[in-house]
């Protein structure tokens, strides 16, 4: 049977793109979906500009933009982090959640974003089944799962457990520092403890990743190894699930057709990654002596008094950049200002590696294009993140010094020019190359992504007889 699904990404960027890519599988597997959006007016900028272009570049998918809370739901006005506050947005949109789907003649099942966590009682109420989607990596979610219990009985602070290092199932070892630094502040560590211990309650996980990438934490899941003492829901990765692009044409395209093959290095840090000048100044002089080719996304730094959800203006390059190096490096370097169509970009036969944040969209993005990872994390779960990449997965190395105050341009200069042009940087390349491949393969009819979509509609209650035949 046919299927109603309200997809729910919550807030950020990097939470909606992958969403609308789930939505497009439900509609490829003949079911119907709606992304029920939270109003862009009471988020960030950069999430309203990501809500118009997901929408005009997938004409297919139904999206519905809920209404922003009663004025007296979100009413606890006291200072707070801005993570706890997004946590607190989302709890008060559960009544215009619950109002829409009311609204809808049938709906069948609720695929939540983790943040989206109070949405379970949403779910509850109306009797529906919840399912995650979530959007970052396999290991993550072995090691975010597995801290609930771990902190239960652990007096210290996160901040205080300090190099310390923690081993979990199916994760490579990880020191308690690699955590999210936001996890120091202890409302933002409650409400995520709080989101990772009640996960398990739902109907089942999708994750945005692929078995082979994940081998270990994947089993990890399966057997149960996360949630001590719990059971944990089914998992079934799905991934990787990488947005299309397809926005606006834009000018870095047309000056990467003029480059060689492979011969570029992109850097591009997320949707929210900024660098005081002092650090924009280290990477401009560690490209320039590095004399590799490069396209480089720039924002403008964060002054003191910038709160979340603010846009940031347009960078003013000749005050940021190094005097003169705009001009030295015309022709072999080109820097973008605030935003590049990063997936056209990766896919481009002229790129040759990626700087990257670790966002997880970037990660796959970055692996589907077949690039090897110059690893810099910056915010959120990104260090860890960077640990899978460089110790799990092997398709990336490490910027040393984003443990440092600073990432000096010397260091910039010897990775760029060691991923660009060495024998380790070839053999790299090759082994991004192999995972690129079999991520292909995976999402393939007959895949273990596609296999584990239609086990997922399967356990949902969807009959898709033509398919379900491939997983006897
Ligand atoms: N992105 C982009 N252009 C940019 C910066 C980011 O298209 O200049 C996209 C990127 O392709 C990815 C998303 O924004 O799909 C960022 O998600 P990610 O999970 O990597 O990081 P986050 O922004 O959530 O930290």
């Amino acid at each position: 049977m046919k299927k109603t699904v309200v997809l729910y990404p919550g807030v950020g960027v990097g939470h909606l793109v992958p969403m609308v890519e789930v939505a497009k599988l439900f509609i490829k597997h003949g079911q119907s979906v709606i992304v029920a959006v939270v109003d862009p007016q009471v988020e960030s900028t950069d999430f309203s500009d990501a809500v118009v272009r997901a929408r005009a570049s997938n004409p297919s998918v139904a999206f519905h933009v809920l209404p922003p809370p009663p004025a007296d739901s979100n009413s606890d006005s006291a200072p707070t982090h801005p993570v706890v506050q997004i946590f607190r947005l989302l709890k008060a949109m559960n009544a215009p959640l619950l109002d829409f789907l009311r609204s809808l003649p049938s709906v069948d099942a609720l695929v939540l974003d983790m943040f989206c966590v109070d949405a379970q009682d949403v779910a509850s109420e109306l009797g529906l089944p919840v399912y995650y989607f979530y959007a970052s990596a396999a290991a993550d979610l072995a090691l975010f799962l597995n801290l609930p219990s771990k902190l239960a009985g652990v007096k210290a602070k996160i901040k205080e457990l300090g190099d310390s290092v923690i081993k979990f199932p199916g994760v490579p070892p990880f020191k308690a520092t690699d955590l999210p630094e936001v996890m120091h502040n202890d409302e933002v560590l409650k409400a995520i403890l709080g989101m990772f211990d009640r996960m398990p309650d739902s109907d089942g996980i999708l994750i945005n990743s692929v078995e082979s990438l994940e081998t270990r934490a994947v089993r990890a899941l399966k057997d149960g190894l996360c949630v001590p003492g719990r059971a944990t829901p089914p998992v079934y990765c799905i991934g990787p699930l990488v947005s299309g692009g397809g926005g606006k044409e834009h000018e870095c395209l047309r000056w990467l057709d003029a480059q060689p093959d492979q011969s570029v290095v992109f850097l591009s840090f997320g949707s929210m990654g900024t660098f005081p000048v002092k650090q924009l100044q280290e990477i401009a002089t560690g490209l320039e002596k590095s004399g590799q080719r490069f396209l480089w996304v720039v924002r403008s730094p964060r002054n003191p008094d910038y709160k979340y959800g603010d846009s940031l203006p347009e960078p003013d390059l000749d005050a940021l950049m190094p005097e003169g190096f705009l001009e030295r490096t015309k022709g072999r370097g080109l820097v973008v200002k605030s935003w590049a169509p990063q997936v056209e970009v990766l896919r481009h036969r002229a790129t040759g590696a990626f700087m990257t944040h670790c966002g997880w969209n970037s990660t796959l993005e970055g692996i589907t294009a077949g690039l090897p990872l110059l690893c810099w994390p910056l915010y959120a779960e990104q260090r860890v993140n960077k640990v899978h990449i460089v110790e799990g997965m092997k398709l990336g190395v490490e910027m040393r010094g984003y443990n440092e105050e600073l990432v000096k341009g010397v260091e910039v200069e010897e990775k760029v020019r060691w991923v660009m042009a060495s024998e380790g940087g070839n053999a790299l390349r090759e082994r991004v190359t192999a995972a690129k491949v079999a991520a292909a393969e995976a999402l393939k009819e007959g895949g273990s992504s596609y296999l584990a979509f239609v086990q997922f509609l399967n356990d949902m209650g969807t009959s898709i007889v033509a398919t379900v035949s491939e997983l006897t």
